[in-house]
């Protein structure tokens, strides 16, 4: 028996005692200070007590090497299948263009193109789905620029996408700055909208620092009235506050302001954090951004401050907050990247991409599907190959099942290739979860 190479094992935060968790196995446990002890003995080659032993074999921290690695290839296949099946999430870019000027954009250098969004590139783009995902469930996400412009011909067009969606009896997210959409509400209420994605940075000024009209002008309160009124019409809202060490002074206030305005009470409202970081170039004063561990410890110190943050938004810290809801672990993640897999993207200058991050670049187009339909099966490919067994470092690294090789955008930014890294601290992570969804004392 040897120690499984899938453990993930260390102390918890604020705490004598350690976490030891296994995503192959699905074990995952925690360790009083003689037992963390002990097991760091036998890390280091001492022998351990005979019944210490056993527990950790029946828990699957301790394993046949031959079992394991069955073990793992038919979890793999499972998850190769499940993913077969799953959901896929189409991206539809109608404009770059937006009526804000974000401090952080980082579609700021995409240049416009003279090209505009027209019924023709919209039934193209349908007649293109229905034809390469027929018979997978799926779903469109519209996406920009900001999609929810108060023009009367976009407004059109945004029907028109619409419409086409409800006869591909397709569910619809929209992700928007939410200045317009208050503006918008009449034409969603007829659609099965699944999410509508707003951000909101903060309350007040400090929201309107950041995200500004483009000329300059606040944006809050419009926005605000535009939650307000997708609850009011049951349209669910996933709230979206962008974080860097300029704004996450002010989560405790966010998290305040929408306890206040009863929108936590709501059933069709959710939330998320995103951290703003550098994806395509340089924001200049990259002092200013969170790495991802940073942000979730800074987090971690909030909560303890301002324990009605948790009414606002839960952390993940990794896979922690997903043990602590259902009592086990998530499935293996044996890639964490759903791009040209469970997500492609597609603009209206009817180019395909494969997912959000890399939509609008030239460079990164995988064909298109307007005029004509054109496809680039190698560079396809080696997005589809992406997983944490086509990863040389990922192959042999203990956290690969709950990172599951982290973001290949990222990654090919970092190094040229998809197929390589771009780590998760998922013990770092694991560290403050334990700590903050376990530990009775927290
Ligand atoms: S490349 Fe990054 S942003 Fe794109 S699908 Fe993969 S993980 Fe998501
Ligand atoms: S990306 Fe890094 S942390 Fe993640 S599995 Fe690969 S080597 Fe491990």
């Amino acid at each position: 028996m040897i120690y499984s190479k899938h453990n993930i094992f260390s102390g918890i935060t604020g705490s004598d005692n350690f976490f030891i968790v296994n995503l192959l196995t699905g074990s995952a446990d925690i360790l009083n200070p003689e037992e963390g002890k002990m097991l760091r003995d036998f890390l280091g080659g001492n022998e351990i007590e005979e019944e210490f032993r056993n527990n950790l074999t029946e828990q699957g921290y301790l394993v046949d090497e031959k079992e394991e690695e069955r073990l793992y290839r038919s979890k793999y296949l499972d998850f190769v299948d499940a993913r077969e099946e799953d959901e896929v999430q189409l991206f539809f870019v109608p404009n770059y263009s937006c009526n804000f000027a974000c401090t952080y954009c980082y579609q700021d250098e995409y240049s416009a193109t003279k090209q505009e969004l027209s019924h023709e590139v919209i039934d193209a783009f349908f007649n293109y789905i229905n034809l390469e995902f027929a018979g997978r469930k799926k779903y469109l996400t519209i996406f920009g620029g900001e999609p929810l412009l108060n023009s009367p011909r976009q407004k059109e067009l945004i029907a028109y996408l619409l419409k086409h969606a409800k006869e591909s009896n397709l569910e619809v997210c929209i992700v928007t700055n939410g200045f317009s959409l208050i503006d918008y509400i009449d034409i969603l209420k007829n659609i099965r909208i699944r999410e509508i994605q707003v951000t909101l940075d903060g309350i007040g000024a400090l929201h309107d620092a950041r995200r500004f009209l483009k000329g300059g002008g606040a944006t809050f309160d419009r926005i605000v009235k535009g939650v307000d009124a997708c609850l009011q019409n049951n349209l669910p809202v996933n709230l979206r506050m962008v974080v860097d060490k300029e704004n996450i002074a002010g989560l405790p206030e966010m998290a305040q302001f929408a306890i206040d305005r009863g929108w936590t009470k709501s059933d069709f409202f959710k939330t998320q954090l995103g951290r703003n970081y550098e994806l395509h170039h340089c924001q200049g004063t990259s002092e200013k951004l969170f790495s991802r561990i940073s942000l979730y410890e800074t987090i971690y110190r909030q909560v303890k401050q301002h324990p009605h943050i948790l009414e606002f938004y839960k952390p993940a810290y990794s896979i922690s907050k997903f043990l602590a809801e259902n009592g086990s672990l998530p499935d293996p993640l044996y890639d964490a990247c759903p791009a040209c897999k469970t997500e492609w993207a597609f603009d209206y200058t009817g180019k395909i991409f494969s997912c959000t991050a890399t939509v609008g670049k030239s460079d990164e187009s995988l064909g298109t599907f307007f005029p004509e339909v054109t496809r680039n099966e190698e560079l396809i490919d080696s997005w589809e190959s992406r997983d944490v067994n086509n990863i040389p470092e990922c192959k042999t690294c203990s956290l690969q099942l709950a990172c599951g090789g982290g973001c290949g955008s990222v990654a090919k930014n970092r190094t040229g290739s998809i197929c390589s890294t771009d780590c998760r601290p998922v013990k770092e992570l694991l560290e403050l979860g334990f700590s903050a969804y376990f530990e009775q004392d927290h």
